[in-house]
């Protein structure tokens, strides 16, 4: 199985009934938002990310440069800057949304263990070790203001010495959202956030991990990540789980209206011949197949490449209700407002380019790129636009090398400084 939300839904409805302090707000906040503006005048929403790279044997200690291709990953298909995004049906690219949430990197923690991690079904265990720095984990920093992600060798699910299946990540949704059985979410505050085995972790991972289908194909996109963190953010399995095996069940619904009805999961392949419920989707007004280039899907990670503008507005209200500590500093700045400063995206670059955005408050300005021990590399004058739009602006990074630099943003008395990480 690709992620461990069935078992998860399971141990939780089965070990822990009463839970429900982890998240207090209700989802009718939400709810009351769910018309969204259109992408283009949406803010970006920054969540700042904790690693924990919790490892016993050497190969788990994974390198700085494996966890920041995987927040590329993640920057890359949360704001539709994939490069497959071109695979996607024609019939299917209407509702393809841009969440517009970009992830920064604020902590790396590494701790060397002797403990093992591993769900268990019989006994409700949900890893909480994992997260216990008392028993060879890695405590949460503040879950309410961080996205934290635990990365280690998940153990495979044995139920008496029968192993059952690898899992290769999972997350909690907030809690008690209408989309989501009750109690769906984190056991305790302390274990919110989300866990990927490390061999599903970046583009770039010495360490693989084969396909639960046996079909050959690797898990090397890091696309697990999206799917983890797609459920953190409140979003459910486009074929709706319905049962403990998610099978044969045409009437249970993700909660959004733009995901074609599935009656189970892809099995890791793309095969997009699949319609497995053949009925009037009533947002589409005809049937449709299923949508299997999603990336709550369990299609193949080569074949998964979007989210829908539905997903995303669900997304987003998580972001605006249970889940707004994580924003509330980068939801103050409002594309165009007094505020709000100069964007470089993606970061960590991963490629031959990456895009400035840059507000009408900080037109005009001076850009300027520097390696980490102070050379100019270069330098480009950003002019002011009486245009709405606003494009934009793309920087070519073949000439740069590997590793971390600094980009400076300059007008008349004030500036600003960050740091962006370029690879190869
Ligand atoms: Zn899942």
């Amino acid at each position: 199985m690709l992620c461990g939300q069935e078992v998860f839904n399971h141990i939780i409805r089965e070990h822990y009934p009463d839970l429900h302090r982890a998240f207090e707000t209700t989802f009718d906040e939400c709810r009351a938002r769910a018309v969204a503006p259109a992408v283009a005048e949406r803010s970006e929403y920054v969540i700042p990310v904790v690693l924990h790279v919790v490892w016993k044997n050497p190969e788990e200690n994974l390198h700085d440069s494996i966890l920041l291709d995987q927040i590329a990953v993640l920057n890359e298909d949360y704001n539709r800057l994939n490069a497959d995004t071109g695979n996607l049906r024609a019939l299917f690219k209407p509702v393809a949304g841009n969440a517009r949430v970009r992830f920064e990197v604020h902590e790396i923690r590494r701790v060397k263990t002797n403990a093992n991690f591993q769900l268990n079904v019989l006994t409700g265990s949900l890893m909480a070790n994992l997260k216990n720095s008392t028993q060879g984990g890695s405590d949460a920093k503040d879950p309410l203001r961080y996205l934290n992600i635990w990365i280690c060798r998940i153990q495979p699910i044995t139920i008496l010495g029968i192993p059952l299946g690898q899992v290769l990540g999972f997350a909690f949704p907030p809690n008690n959202l209408p989309n989501w059985p009750a109690n769906s979410g984190a056991p305790a505050l302390e274990q919110d956030g989300v866990v990927l085995d490390f061999r599903t972790v970046g583009r770039n991972n010495p360490n693989t991990m084969p396909n639960p289908s046996g079909s050959g194909n690797l898990i090397v996109r890091g696309r697990t990540g999206t799917h983890e963190v797609g459920h953190y953010l409140g979003l459910r399995h486009i074929w709706g789980d319905g049962g403990l095996l998610g099978n044969n069940d045409c009437n249970q619904s993700d909660g959004i209206d733009d995901t074609p009805f599935a009656n189970s999961q892809s099995n890791f392949n793309c095969d997009t011949t699949r319609n497995t419920c053949v009925k009037v989707e009533p947002f589409y007004g005809v049937d449709m197949p299923d949508l299997v280039e999603n990336f709550m899907d369990y299609s193949s990670e080569s074949c998964q490449n979007m989210f829908t503008q539905g997903q995303v507005n669900h997304m987003r209200s998580v972001l605006e209700g249970p889940r707004k500590g994580l924003v509330q500093a980068s939801a103050v700045a409002q594309p165009g407002s007094a505020q709000s400063r100069p964007l470089v995206y993606p970061n960590p670059v991963r490629g031959q380019e990456f895009w400035l955005e840059v507000p009408t408050s900080w037109r005009p300005c001076q850009f300027s790129l520097y390696s980490i021990d102070g050379r100019l590399l270069l330098e480009r004058r950003i002019e002011r636009e009486e245009t709405s739009g606003l494009p934009p602006v793309r920087i070519e990074t073949s000439a740069l090398g590997s590793g971390w630099h600094l980009v400076r943003w300059q007008q008349d008395q004030r500036q600003w400084t960050e740091k962006v990480f370029i690879y190869r």
